[in-house]
């Protein structure tokens, strides 16, 4: 009964769909359309623009309302001190080598080279690269307002930082301007839910112009940028996090590596690394032994601010946008890029899709075209699996070494033969 009446209303069918799937439809048909219509296809185009615009709308207050968030959530921080400061160490640092990863392997692999797209948008103004010294200064904004009107990336998150860190330390005089701010965040990724919801047809009018324009070529990119995803992804968790382990925790990364099997193929699933953390604290305290003082803390703070495989992919795109249009980057644009991602991981809300958003902030702050956004957005789902992954091992990664550092680990737990989930298996 149920059934007939969901087929008798195709829309139906359509609004209940996920909407990853819509944007891989809206994708599909696009090239479609493109490879059809050939250059024509350009009339499609503005369906794609006002996607982009909306994005584009959202990135200042979508970025300070949630940095400020991220870090007033961290008020537990100051309270744990010790443990509060180690975690948020290893999460930033290992963002930044995460995204020099990704920058390095598109660097290496350049899966944008030889697209030649042009660019529509006034293209970005032809930069003197700023000397490290002035791009320093210029972090601090000498007016937050103007900064905000301009859209000033970096100097946001900087007045960002200091005003919710300066919230925290008010106390009970500032929890009104907390809540005024957490509501502000709540109706702000509302927004973006609403905004996400252009997204299938607004990656549909963008591909059809794309493929329109360079017809069957562009795939094959979209193929490799795939590729030297999940090759960064796969190396920052096999190489980097099972060498911390190894030499800065003095443990096996074997079991490292056992031990976030479960988490990782929920986050793989799921691509939300808040909807894991149930998962990822089952396995942090029954498979890897860290205390549960220490899992409940820095766990959910971890899925809050860490988010090193959105970083890494972040690298990744940024780049493959910059080759695929033609823009040589200079190297204050990378460390740009390295900055940029590393900070605004922490206004990265763990939920399906919220590092596309995020990559919008880091195009802009670089001054790339926002239509490699949506070029991107059609794959993006699969990059969202494995950077939500890398995301969940990283949170695993730190509270080992964290709980190590603390002796709070139980290494008769690491170290078991068998892991609980393979007793419970042999049980069942
Ligand atoms: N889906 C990711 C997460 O939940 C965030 C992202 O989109 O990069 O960790």
């Amino acid at each position: 009964m149920q059934q007939a009446t969901v087929s008798a209303r195709p829309s139906g069918r359509w609004s209940q769909m996920a909407l990853w799937k819509k944007i891989l439809i809206g994708m599909i048909l696009g090239v479609i359309a493109g490879i059809t219509l050939g250059p024509d296809a350009e009339v499609l185009k503005p369906i794609g623009t006002l996607f982009i615009n909306a994005i584009k709308m959202l990135i200042v207050p979508l970025v300070f309302c949630s940095l400020v968030v991220g870090v007033t959530s961290m008020q537990d921080t100051r309270k744990m001190g010790r443990i509060g400061i180690k975690s948020v160490v290893l999460y930033l640092g290992t963002t930044a080598v995460a995204i020099s990863i990704g920058l390095g392997l598109a660097t290496l692999l350049t899966p944008g080279l030889g697209l030649d797209m042009a660019i529509t948008e006034a293209a970005p103004a032809a930069k003197e690269a700023p000397t490290l010294v002035q791009t320093l200064l210029n972090l601090i904004p000498k007016n937050p307002i103007s900064a905000l009107a301009a859209g000033n990336i970096l100097q946001i998150i900087v007045f960002a930082l200091g005003l919710g860190i300066a919230l925290t330390l008010c106390g009970e005089k500032a929890e009104p301007a907390i809540r005024v701010f957490e509501s502000l965040a709540e109706g702000m990724y509302k927004l973006t839910e609403l905004v996400m919801k252009l997204a299938p047809y607004g990656v549909f009018g963008l591909m059809a112009w794309v493929s329109g324009k360079y017809g069957l070529e562009i795939l094959m990119p979209l193929i490799k940028v795939i590729a030297v995803a999940y090759i960064g992804c796969l190396l920052h968790v096999v190489v980097f996090y099972s060498g911390l382990i190894s030499i800065v925790g003095r443990l096996s990364p074997v079991r490292y590596l056992k031990g976030l099997i479960n988490p990782a193929a929920v986050a793989f699933t799921t691509t939300s690394s808040s909807g894991t953390l149930p998962a990822t604290i089952k396995a942090s305290r029954e498979e890897l032994g860290v205390s549960k003082g220490i899992s409940s803390f820095v766990l959910p703070l971890g899925a809050t601010i860490n988010m090193d495989g959105t970083a890494l992919y972040q690298g990744v795109c940024a780049l493959f946008i910059a080759q695929a249009f033609g823009i040589d980057l200079a190297f204050s644009d990378y460390l740009l890029i390295i900055m940029t991602s590393t900070l605004a991981s922490i206004g990265t809300a763990g939920v399906p899709g919220a590092g596309l958003i995020m990559l919008s902030l880091v195009l802009t702050t670089v001054g790339l075209p926002m239509e490699g956004l949506a070029i991107v957005a059609g794959i993006d789902r699969i990059l969202d699996m494995a950077r939500t992954s890398v995301n969940v091992c990283g949170d695993l990664m730190v509270s080992v070494l964290v709980a190590k550092s603390e002796n709070e680990l139980d290494e008769s737990i690491y170290n078991a033969e068998a892991t609980v989930s393979e007793k419970e298996a042999e049980l069942a």
